[in-house]
């Protein structure tokens, strides 16, 4: 089996509910640009990926990822996995495009097996619990509104992106703790808005309203301050999430007490490959590994990996019809999402019409 071709098609979407973050960080953009990329093969089995950051993905497939695919056996992961490395050592691929090679080449690994991703994987489970994870709202009023509608559809376990104020997050988590009750599981995203002292400050505080874990609170840049929090808190602390490195940076961060709980995701931890591996460093210590975002790729390694808990799923303002619009990337009525049982990943994707609609669009043969 040899790779003949690769397509990428550039797309822009409306961003139809826009949201905002912590103070400090951007919403939001208006419209927003993917790329998909599609792996031709000489057999007939096309594999496929997606990215954030159209053009720039793009870019890269026309310049490198071309260069390192073309002529290649999809099936030999592993060597084009090391190659993308070994270009990003000159290139410095951003971590969202370091993965997308590797997805598209286990999509067509299942195919090929005619089996879902997940079973191929090894199969840890046919569905999971979902988490609600919130953006950023304007008061503890809407948070709590939105926690009860939340509650109402199905979900048991809500994670909170707040304002990045000790103090009001602080205050949102009691409230909120007491709101929902003890059986729910709560969690904390800092999405990296603090300093040592104050992430310490509001870590105490969420240890004492039993949140199940304390993400990101500070930049991932500096595995010593992370050591300190791990020491200071009893709270897990789950990190590193947009650090660059994959395992081999994970891999640090556990060694040096920087972590009780490791991050993985397809988009920014080199594809399955290396998601993978940071599943298999945490199972290797006695650790989760908790996925981060949704999506198929990333919905594959929730039913794979058995020391994990929870996909997320972004709550933007109307979580009823955000459901619905999810279709089977939602939750049932008791919280869970299913696996698709379709071969490979499970994209359905009608080229033509990708083509048609797209705002660049390149074959590479
Ligand atoms: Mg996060």
């Amino acid at each position: 089996m040899r790779i003949i071709g690769l397509e990428a098609y550039v797309l822009e979407h409306e961003v139809k509910r826009h949201y905002r973050w912590r103070k400090g960080l951007p919403g939001s953009p208006q419209k927003q640009e993917i790329c998909w990329l599609r792996v031709v093969t000489d057999e007939g089995i096309d594999g496929w990926a997606v990215s954030s950051h159209g053009y720039i993905v793009a870019d890269l497939v026309r310049r490198r990822l071309k260069e390192i695919a073309i002529g290649q056996d999809p099936l030999l992961k592993e060597h084009l996995w090391h190659q993308v490395w070994e270009f990003d050592r000159i290139e410095e691929f951003p971590i969202y495009a370091l993965g997308l090679l590797d997805i598209a080449l286990w999509d067509i690994t299942a195919k090929v097996a005619n089996l879902p991703l997940y079973k191929l994987l090894g199969g840890a489970r046919d569905k999971i619990l979902a988490y609600a994870s919130t953006v950023t709202w304007e008061t503890i009023d809407d948070y709590l509104r939105y926690a009860d509608e939340c509650l109402a559809l199905g979900y048991k376990a809500i994670k909170i992106h707040a304002w990045g104020d000790v103090e009001q997050d602080g205050k949102l988590a009691k409230i909120l703790r007491k709101h929902v009750g003890d059986e729910i599981a709560l969690m904390y995203d800092g999405s990296a808005g603090f300093r040592y002292e104050e992430a310490l400050k509001l870590g105490r505080i969420l240890e004492e309203a039993n949140f199940l874990w304390y993400e990101e609170p500070m930049r991932e840049f500096n595995i010593w301050q992370y050591q300190r929090l791990c020491n200071d808190l009893d709270i897990p602390i789950l990190v590193p999430e947009t650090a660059d490195g994959c395992h081999y940076n994970a891999a640090d961060f556990v060694v040096h007490g920087a972590c009780d709980l490791l991050r993985t995701s397809t988009h920014y931890k080199g594809g399955i490959t290396g998601a993978m591996r940071i599943a298999h460093l945490a199972d290797a210590f006695g650790m989760y590994v908790e996925v981060h975002g949704g999506g198929l790729p990333n919905l594959h390694l929730c039913g794979a990996i058995p020391n994990t808990r929870y996909y997320e799923i972004l709550v933007v303002n109307d979580p009823k019809t955000e459901r619905e619009e999810q279709g089977e990337l939602g939750i049932d009525d008791e919280g869970y999402v299913h696996l698709p049982k379709r071969p490979g990943i499970g994209w359905q994707i009608d080229a033509n019409k990708l083509a048609k609609e797209a705002l660049w669009f390149k074959k590479f043969e």
